[in-house]
C-alpha cells in the first residue's frame, strides 16, 4: 500500500525579539536584517506611525545604525500595503511592534504563510508590568523568541521591566499606557526594584478574556 504525502507547503517563520526599554531590541532587529542581506535576502522594515517621537521613514538604533522603513498607520489599508510590499522581499522586520493594533497579528500570520521570515521586535510589558497584547500573542505563535534584558538602574541586576517616571516619581497605575512625547522618562528595573503595586494580573487577565 502506498501512502500519499500531502503537498509540501513553503512557509516562513516568526521570530520575536522582546524585552524592556534599553535592552537593544532595535539594534538586534537591525543586525538580523543586515545579516539577511549578507545572505542575499531582500528585506523590508516596517515602522508604526504612532511613534511620533520620530516620524521620519527610518529606524535608528541607540548605536547609531540606521535603516529606511515603510511607515504605516493602524488601519486596514496600511496593513494591506504591508502585504503588498512584502511580496518582493524574503524577510520582514517590525520595529516597536507594541504600537501596532491587534490586526497586526493576522497580518504577520499571513506573511509567514506567504513564506516570509518575520522578525517582530517590541516591548513585551507595559510600564505597569502588564503584557502588550500583540507582542504576547505573537510570542506564543513564534518559532523563536529572544527575550532581552537590560540593567536595573537601581541595583544593577538584570532588568526585565520598564519603570515609567513622571516628575521623578513612579507613574500611576491608571495613567494611559502609551503617552508618546509627554514629559516623562523610563528606566529599566529588575522585578525587585520595579515599583508595581503587588499582584495585578488576575484583574487584567479577566478583563482581556
Ligand atoms: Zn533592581
Amino acid at each position: 500500500m502506498t501512502t500519499t504525502q500531502p503537498p509540501h507547503r513553503i512557509v516562513g517563520l516568526l521570530k520575536v525579539v522582546c524585552g524592556p526599554m534599553f535592552s537593544g531590541k532595535t539594534e538586534l532587529l537591525l543586525s538580523l536584517l543586515r545579516r539577511a542581506e549578507l545572505a542575499r535576502k531582500k528585506v523590508l522594515l516596517i515602522k508604526n506611525h504612532v511613534d511620533t517621537r520620530n516620524t521620519e521613514d527610518f529606524v535608528v538604533g541607540h548605536d547609531g545604525t540606521k535603516r529606511t522603513a515603510l511607515l504605516v498607520k493602524n488601519n486596514s489599508g496600511d496593513f494591506m500595503e504591508i502585504i503588498d510590499a512584502a511580496q518582493k522581499v524574503d524577510v520582514v522586520g517590525f520595529d516597536e511592534t507594541q504600537f501596532f493594533s491587534k490586526e497586526i497579528i493576522g497580518t504577520i500570520e499571513t506573511l509567514v504563510l506567504m513564506g516570509k521570515s518575520v522578525i517582530a521586535s517590541g516591548l513585551d510589558l507595559d510600564f505597569r508590568g502588564v503584557p502588550f497584547n500583540s507582542v504576547a500573542m505573537l510570542s506564543s505563535m513564534a518559532d523563536e523568541i529572544v527575550k532581552l534584558s537590560s540593567v536595573c538602574m537601581i541595583c544593577g541586576e538584570e532588568a526585565r521591566f520598564s519603570q515609567r517616571i513622571i516628575d521623578g516619581k513612579p507613574a500611576n497605575f491608571h495613567d494611559p499606557i502609551i503617552l508618546v512625547g509627554a514629559e516623562e522618562c523610563y528606566e529599566p528595573r529588575c522585578r525587585s526594584c520595579f515599583a508595581s503595586r503587588g499582584p495585578i494580573m488576575d484583574g487584567i487577565i479577566e478583563k482581556q478574556i
